[in-house]
């Protein structure tokens, strides 16, 4: 069975956040393969863990990688400051053809255009993928889950870092569907009596009031906050309210825009001027939601730059889907030039943490021994990009460990998804799978 079989067929999708599944990737020819650990979210550490536990996985499945699309040049991109994952990784690639690329500790170095470039000196095309400048990227889970795959063993666990407000912060190794309660009950629990959840991260996750939502395939992991957190109350504001508040208050300072990452790789990316679009001056909107095109969320200019706490970030979400709707397509210049400041405005994540008000948490989160177990799990038909997996199972039907619980209609993109213990199924609903030991 070739590789992209067995990566297909073994459900690895991208474990930092991505969800693209991997078996598509392998399918390019490219001279480049780099693998992503610059794990840039302040306070998540499980690349690291990864990286220093598993790092053997991980250099076998980048030398698969490599041989699959025809790559000649391996790199293990890493930050300098993660050293017992630089070490663990340092001897894992002695003797092979695999580089280790140290990273400085900035945010967003994982951001795939900053990390290809920062690794190879290429810029890609606005709009367009690795690939295009002959490069593919994967997580270094994701290839510590393709040389899993290619021994036969399918994506039913996950490395997760839990943070943030809980008494014991740590990485843990945990079934795909466990509830994000038990996690942050291993990690002694939350020390505040109301916490709400940023899964995923500080800048580009998701926040929510909801401890029993599901790890899935793609949770890099969670940082518990006090509901009365600074960043969390800015966070559960209202798009409305966002959207007013910004109104009312941007002064066109610029700052949005002067420290975008992707502005200071030379792309079209102007917050400032998408901020516009909420209505503020007499110019029509859309022609400055084409500023937001090529943004890639990252979170800074609404949660680091702007000195007035407005909103560029979710404007420029906004518009995004504005002109997704619309079918937009970059129609500009397909060279680019990275900004004379790129280097000097990089934004440290230590910096970052003081601006976010969580600097007091940034503790370590070593991997713990074992598996968290749990006895239910709620597996999402969607936990990655492209298309949902359809349902293969029954309620009431027993299955296996490792089993084909879902898999994506024939030709749609997608990934198969596998049980991650021997259960009942106890639920199929219109978006997940719910298994049960009785
Ligand atoms: S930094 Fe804030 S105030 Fe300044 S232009 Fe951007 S959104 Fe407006
Ligand atoms: S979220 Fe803001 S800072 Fe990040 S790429 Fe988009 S516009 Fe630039």
């Amino acid at each position: 069975m070739s590789l992209v079989t067995q990566v297909r067929q073994a459900g690895v999708v991208g474990a930092g956040g991505g969800g693209f599944p991997a078996h598509v990737k392998l399918v390019a020819k490219a001279d480049t393969v780099i693998a992503n650990g610059a794990e840039c979210e302040p306070l998540l550490h499980k690349d690291a863990a990864v990286l220093q536990h598993r790092a053997a996985e991980v250099v076998r499945g980048i030398l698969l990688s490599a041989e699959a699309v025809g790559a000649a040049d391996v790199v293990i991109a890493i930050k300098g400051k993660k050293k017992y994952a630089v070490a663990a990784v340092e001897a894992a690639c002695a003797g092979t053809r695999v580089r280790v690329h140290l990273l400085e500790d900035y945010y967003p170095a994982g951001d795939e255009y900053d990390l290809v470039h920062s690794v190879t000196g290429r810029l890609i095309p606005p709009a367009g993928l690795p690939i295009h400048v002959g490069v593919v990227v994967q997580n270094v889970e994701t290839l510590a889950n393709i040389a899993a795959a290619a021994d036969g063993r399918p994506v039913i666990r996950k490395t997760i870092t839990i943070a943030g407000a809980v008494r014991q912060p740590a990485t843990f190794e945990v079934p795909i569907g466990i509830s994000l309660r038990e996690c942050i009950a291993a990690a002694g629990g939350a020390t505040v009596a109301d916490p709400v959840l940023n899964i995923g991260g500080m800048m580009m996750g998701e926040a929510t009031s909801d401890l029993d939502r599901p790890v899935t395939k793609t949770t890099a992991g969670v940082i518990v906050l006090p509901r009365d957190h600074d960043v969390m109350e800015r966070k559960f504001k209202s798009p409305q309210v966002q959207a007013a508040i910004g109104k009312s208050a941007c002064d066109q300072c610029r700052y949005c825009t002067e420290f975008c990452p992707r502005f200071l790789l030379g792309y079209a990316v102007e917050p400032h001027q998408v901020m516009r679009s909420l209505g503020f001056t007499a110019t029509g909107s859309e022609r400055f939601s084409e500023w937001a095109g090529l943004c890639c969320s990252c979170g800074l200019c609404t949660l680091y730059a702007c000195p007035e706490q407005l909103y560029p970030k979710e404007a420029c979400d906004d518009s995004k889907a504005v002109l997704r709707a619309k079918g937009w397509k970059w129609t500009g210049a397909t060279s680019v030039e990275a900004h004379p400041m790129h280097d000097g405005r990089r934004v440290p994540v230590k910096s970052l943490m003081k601006r976010l008000g969580i600097d007091g948490y940034d503790h370590p989160a070593p991997l713990q021994e074992g598996v968290l177990t749990t006895n239910r799990a709620v597996l999402p038909l969607k936990q990655h990009a492209g298309a949902p997996a359809l349902a293969k199972v029954d309620v009431g039907q027993s299955v296996a460990a490792g089993q084909i619980i879902a898999e994506p209609a024939p030709d749609a993109l997608g990934a198969i998804i596998h049980a991650p213990f021997g259960a009942t199924v106890e639920a199929v609903t219109a978006t997940a799978i719910i298994l049960r030991i009785t």
